[in-house]
């Protein structure tokens, strides 16, 4: 978490925000909405906090919104949850998923994510003490695939979690229900715990999202995380959950006590009644979809070989030949001069990857946008994108 000289890294995020805003560029780096989620559950936070729900939350989350994550899992996944002792809210996924790794690991153990990784789940890992060790999802014609055999051959005797995350950022990949199979069956072989992050679980455009708890043997070893930052566009409210089974809960619980105790009150009702609603959803994947191809075709005109993400908010793009055109080295030279040379900002495939990795090596050249953006938005990018280097 320190630089090599020592100060305080910032994460990938913030720089290219803090990149966007210095030089007006327009931000496909970090994925935020540029529109709010539904009024309807604004006004029942404002409701809130004017019904005094201002002071500290029960530690597992207000009763409403336990009862609505447990439903939810139900309704969507046919997944049996018990809302009072296998239910944790906390404050978004992110909490969910370090105090999963804190709570259940230990310096020696090693946890086994996909590479490339969303950010935070390294970050967890390097705090818990744990070894991290990775299993390479591949660039090919039907997307990022899992490589089951090195998935098979990064397991040993070590094993104590696998962090998985599907839909996948940054590749947008919808892992298939054979390739969670397949991981299902090397947590079982060496006896480890899946957690698995599935905060774009309704972001998807036609490719079906299979919950690893419902194989099975795994709904009694799984960790299942979500949040309502992505499905209902309030990424700053920060209302995450889990649920698992009721020792697993309890031992995350116990962590999430000393890192932030309970969760924002007045939004965790709000949250419980947006669950509900499967509407604004399905709606916010269609209009992504549409948004989706809008870029990716951009994209395209403008050089890159774009791999069409199947879920999230984000899409993978080779830059190899807008480099070559340009004379720069890798995706994070572009990504520091996209703002002077297109006006834009996106994020190096590298950011995810552990330094120097294989991985990391075979994504040098790619670099990850966002399309959680107005339409207007993504065709202003895609005429600035077009003028690159021509
Ligand atoms: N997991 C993944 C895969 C993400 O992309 C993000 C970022 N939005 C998070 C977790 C963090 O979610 P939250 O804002 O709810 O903490
Ligand atoms: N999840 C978003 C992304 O991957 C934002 C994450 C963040 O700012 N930490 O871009």
């Amino acid at each position: 978490l320190l630089a090599e000289d020592g100060s305080v890294a910032v994460t990938i995020f913030a720089e290219m925000s803090a990149l966007a805003v210095r030089t007006g560029a327009i931000n496909l780096g970090q994925g935020f909405p540029d529109v709010d989620g539904p009024e309807y559950v604004k006004r029942a936070a404002i409701q809130a906090i004017e019904a005094g729900r201002n002071q500290y939350a029960p530690g597992d989350g207000v009763p409403e919104l336990r009862h609505a994550v447990a439903e939810h899992q139900k309704r969507h996944y046919g997944l049996d949850v018990d809302p009072d002792t296998e239910v944790l809210v906390t404050t978004g996924a992110t909490e969910a998923l370090t105090a999963s790794v804190l709570a259940l690991t230990r310096p020696g153990d090693e946890v086994l994510t996909l590479e490339p990784f969303y950010d935070s789940h390294a970050a967890a890992i390097g705090m818990s003490g744990a070894t991290h060790v990775t299993a390479p999802l591949v660039p090919g014609p039907d997307g990022f695939r899992l490589d089951v055999e090195a998935l098979r051959a990064a397991a040993t005797d070590r094993l104590r979690m696998i962090l998985l995350n599907s839909p996948h950022n940054p590749t947008g990949t919808v892992l298939t229900r054979d390739e969670l199979a397949a991981v299902a069956a090397v947590a079982r072989e060496h006896d480890a715990i899946v957690v698995t992050d599935e905060v774009y679980e309704h972001l998807t455009f036609g490719a079906e999202h299979v919950p690893v708890a419902t194989l099975p043997g795994m709904a009694e070893r799984t960790l299942t995380i979500s949040s309502s930052g992505k499905t209902f566009s309030f990424t700053g409210w920060k209302v995450g959950w889990l649920h698992g089974p009721a020792a697993l809960v309890t031992a995350v619980r116990t962590v999430k006590q000393y890192l932030t105790y309970t969760s924002g009150a007045p939004f965790q009702p709000a949250i419980a009644q947006a669950l509900a609603d499967d509407d604004t959803p399905r709606a916010l994947a269609a209009s992504l979809a549409e948004r989706r191809d809008l870029l990716c075709a951009g994209l395209e005109t403008a050089g890159f070989t774009v791999t069409r993400p199947a879920g999230t908010y984000f899409v993978m793009a080779d830059a190899s030949a807008v480099l070559a055109r340009l004379g720069l080295r890798d995706g994070v030279e572009l990504c520091r001069r996209l703002p002077e040379l297109a006006g834009v900002v996106a994020i190096p495939a590298s950011a995810f990857c552990r330094p120097g990795s294989p991985t990391a090596q075979a994504l040098a050249n790619h670099v990850r946008f966002t399309f959680v953006k107005s339409e207007s938005v993504l065709r202003d990018a895609a005429t600035r994108l077009a003028g690159l280097g021509v």
